[in-house]
């Protein structure tokens, strides 16, 4: 991160990716030590704490998704967490018609605003986003001793500062070691009706419209991993019959 940095940087933007918590005492460090503002994506970490802390605790501003497919979800819809008040009414007549007051529109804005249809929908499911992602952790646990020591099979380390949501079940499938790659993985359990994701699968540097303007071969990582990973079934009602199924399939790959 700390070799990247230009003149011309004026923020760093870390991924929280998958409620993975990234390394948020040595960002801050970096970004004290050059006057750079953080700001997260926190799409994937509502309701993550850190050493019993808020995530959006880091950071100038952490961003929140509510979208669908997101553990707490608002059917669209998010929110931007931020320390300084100043910054909090920018971002709010930024989203509301860079309006100030009754009288006076005294800035360019849009419209952002959440609709009130959406906020009802998060409110209702606010009552039960605790239970639900009780639920979400029995399942991962169930995936987590059914997949434990497979060669191959790569699971996200577990974090004791961490309180998860369990908003995804990542495995990375390392082919030398398993026998079979991911799209084998993937197409076996395609081929039994589940629905497994290649997330994140291309990598957005990779993505036709970028063409020429930047090289996957500069984040060499994200590429392997992007070329390994299955986010594996994971929302409250899966019934762990389901998850033993699956791990089943995965299993039968094994070569
Ligand atoms: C879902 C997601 C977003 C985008 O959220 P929207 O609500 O669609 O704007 C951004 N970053 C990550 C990592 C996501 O998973």
């Amino acid at each position: 991160m700390e070799e990247l940095i230009t003149d011309r940087t004026s923020a760093i933007l870390p991924v929280h990716v998958y409620g993975n918590i990234c390394n948020v005492e040595e960002i801050q460090r970096i970004a004290d030590r050059y006057g750079l503002k953080v700001i997260y994506d926190a799409a994937h970490a509502f309701g993550v704490k850190r050493k019993g802390k808020g995530i959006a605790s880091y950071g100038d501003v952490s961003c929140f998704s509510f979208h669908a497919t997101k553990v707490f979800n608002t059917i669209e819809g998010g929110a931007a967490c931020f320390h300084d008040s100043n910054l909090g009414r920018k971002l709010y007549r930024l989203k509301n018609f860079g309006i100030r007051n009754d009288e006076v529109v005294d800035g360019i804005g849009a419209n952002a605003k959440m609709n009130e249809f959406c906020a009802a929908m998060g409110l209702c499911n606010l009552r039960h986003i605790k239970e639900k992602i009780r639920e979400r952790e029995l399942i991962v646990r169930r995936y987590r001793e059914l997949l434990d020591d497979i060669p191959g099979i790569q699971m996200n380390l577990e974090n004791k500062d961490i309180e998860s949501n369990y908003s995804y079940f990542p495995i990375v499938v390392h082919e030398k070691e398993f026998g079979s790659t991911r799209n084998e993985v993937a197409a076996a359990l395609q081929a039994d009706n589940i629905v497994p994701r290649k997330y994140f699968y291309p990598l957005t540097n990779g993505f036709e419209c970028y063409h020429g303007k930047y090289d996957q071969n500069e984040t060499p990582v994200a590429l392997y991993i992007s070329k390994r990973v299955l986010t594996l079934p994971l929302y409250p009602d899966l019934p762990l019959e389901e998850v033993d199924r699956i791990c089943g399939i995965i299993k039968e790959c094994q070569r």
